[in-house]
């Protein structure tokens, strides 16, 4: 057998055996590693990084972080997650979710929100990521490549961008492709509002980030790209979003406001 023919049978059992569907938006994906793998691992990754940055004191913000992440958890039907959510100790104006359901949301990042509303958008959409596998689908892209599948010319964009896999230097915190940040915007839009929370705070929310001048550009912003094409898609599904808000019985609006990082419960 030739090479060009082993790595071509490859690269069809490979896909053969691992499809999978993304929750919500309906997206084949390639998944080769298993969802208890990256679960242990998101879990033991978690554990270990909540012993450098703790856990934060702030009762009132721990407190409407549960809130919102057990609507969002509840919104997203994911019954196999050991779901966790702490807001952690730290200036970083970043959130993040491990796969599995570990999400933190950082002190700093809590400063930016005005209302309860806005916690919602950036918590749904790491859970966004969280339930569309997208560790596990970079992972098996870098699978792949290791089996030799770069040249093939159907994967070529996707590979490059899947060099960094879950477990390296908590790796999860470097950026996703724009693929995988417009999906887990449309999930993250579909979940709050389903959770009860007005989604035109998600549109509202990353308007107030799109400044046009990548220099003023934080942290947030390298590992969650804003511009105005990402509030232009956010724009362009806002409609379906506001019917599926519509529906939910229990509405919470824009929630309690957030003054300096204080929701005012
Ligand atoms: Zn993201």
């Amino acid at each position: 057998m030739k090479t060009t023919h082993i790595i071509l049978s490859a690269a069809l059992i490979a896909a053969l055996a691992g499809c999978r569907t993304v929750p919500m938006t309906g997206r084949s994906q390639l998944m080769l590693s298993s969802a208890a793998s990256e679960n242990e691992l998101g879990a033991s990754a978690y554990n270990e990084y909540k012993q450098q940055t703790k856990p934060t004191s702030n009762a009132n913000q721990q407190a409407v972080l549960a809130r919102v992440g057990n609507s969002i958890k509840d919104a997203s039907g994911e019954t196999g997650f050991a779901w966790e959510f702490n807001v952690l100790e730290s200036d970083t104006v970043n959130a993040f979710c491990l796969p599995g359901g570990k999400v933190a949301v950082y002190t700093g990042m809590m400063r930016k929100f005005s209302n309860e509303a806005e916690l919602a958008c950036v918590v749904a959409h790491e859970v966004g990521h969280a339930i569309a596998r997208h560790g596990g689908e970079r992972s098996s892209w870098s699978q792949l490549q290791s089996l030799g599948m770069s040249g093939v010319a159907a994967y070529g964009n996707e590979t490059a961008q899947t060099i960094y896999g879950i477990g390296t230097e908590y790796g999860l915190m470097l950026p996703y492709s724009r693929k995988h940040e417009n999906e887990a915007d449309l999930i993250g839009l579909y979940l709050m509002a389903k959770a009860g929370y007005d989604p035109q705070a998600a549109v509202d929310f990353w308007k107030k980030f799109d400044t046009g001048n990548s220099s003023k550009l934080d942290e947030l912003l390298s590992t969650h790209p804003c511009d105005a094409t990402r509030v232009a898609n956010l724009s362009e599904h806002l409609a379906e979003a506001q019917e599926i808000y519509s529906q939910c019985a229990a509405k919470r609006g824009l929630g309690v406001a957030i003054v300096d990082g204080q929701p005012q419960m």
